[in-house]
């Protein structure tokens, strides 16, 4: 790492599905679509396409009534996914506190 990148660090910033705002991707939750599975990354690790989401359970909330899930991966999943992913990151969220 040189000096320039060193003093002007900054972290990757990424948008939350619920209230739209930019975060550092660190203190984010990952979800990912892979081959048309959406699942919560809690390693930071999964393939596919990912979104972001604030660990907060506001946002989940934005998230689940705005159909953020869909939105952003352009895709319409089953109920049932979808409702496994957000208490997956109800779980998640509530591990945070
Ligand atoms: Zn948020």
């Amino acid at each position: 790492m040189n000096r320039k990148q060193k003093k002007g660090f900054t972290e990757p910033m990424r948008t939350c599905i619920g209230c739209r705002v930019s975060r550092p991707k660190n203190d984010m939750i990952r979800i990912t679509c892979f081959e048309g599975v959406i699942s919560v990354d809690v390693t930071g690790r999964s393939k596919g396409r990912g979104v972001y989401i604030c660990k907060d359970p506001e946002c989940l909330e934005k998230a689940k009534k705005a159909g953020a899930l869909k939105r952003g991966f352009r895709m319409n999943f089953d109920q049932k996914d979808l409702d496994r992913v957000y208490e997956d990151l109800r779980m998640v969220i509530e591990d945070a506190f």
